[in-house]
């Protein structure tokens, strides 16, 4: 189930353009068990027997034959420190790097990550791979956010589903991509943390998605 599930959201990844070849990594948490996709396959080649299971204590190799993304430690670090969190999606899609790059949050100009949080934080430099890496990012992302941009890299989102995880990313890349475009334009107007709360509560009342 989570390798079916793995596959048809890695395969998402390049047409969504949340990847450019190998770039970028998944995972599910399944017990104590995390599933992850692989070093050096590209995502739209990515299939079940590509996908490694690890250990989530120890990182130790559990199953599968291919070796996992490098970023393993990443993931690892915010399972342990999430328990709420069951999957994570990592992108180095654009309009996020374009952030990334300069160090600067995503604020809210459009209310489609309302029901997620607020605004998308920057969490600290360390080089990808990085036990310090997965420091910084579990430290940037507030314990009730599921979105965080890392310095010069990319994207972190996580959720209790690998489907709200990729909704996630998906939102947080398309929030970047407009506030970069209306910076170009003019001055943003940014909402309120009131505007936004009005929001979470409108999604809420009505059960809507941030899709309508
Ligand atoms: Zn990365």
């Amino acid at each position: 189930m989570p390798k079916s599930a793995l596959v048809d959201f890695s395969r998402r990844m390049t047409p969504d353009h949340l990847a450019f070849g190998t770039s970028g990594n998944m995972s599910v948490r399944m017990g104590d068990t995390v599933w992850i996709t692989p070093s050096g396959v590209p995502f739209d080649e990515v299939g079940e027997e590509d996908l490694a299971a690890v250990d989530l204590a120890t990182g130790n190799w559990v199953a599968g034959t291919a070796r996992p993304s490098s970023e393993l430690p990443l993931h690892r670090a915010l399972y342990s420190a999430r328990p709420d969190v069951q999957a994570i999606v990592h992108t180095h899609s654009e309009y996020a790097a374009v952030f990334a790059a300069c160090g600067e949050p995503v604020l809210p100009v459009h209310y489609q990550l309302a029901p997620w949080q607020y605004s998308i934080a920057c969490a600290e430099y360390a080089t990808y791979g990085s036990v310090e890496l997965a420091r910084n990012a579990v430290a940037a992302l507030a314990p009730d956010h599921h979105v965080v941009l890392l310095r010069n890299h990319g994207l972190l989102a996580a959720a209790a589903t690998l489907a709200d995880a990729y909704q996630i990313a998906r939102d947080g890349e398309w929030l970047a991509q407009l506030y970069y475009r209306a910076r170009l334009l003019g001055s943003p107007r940014i909402l309120s943390p009131e505007e936004i709360a009005a929001v979470r509560e409108q999604f809420r009342h009505y059960g809507q998605n941030p899709e309508s």
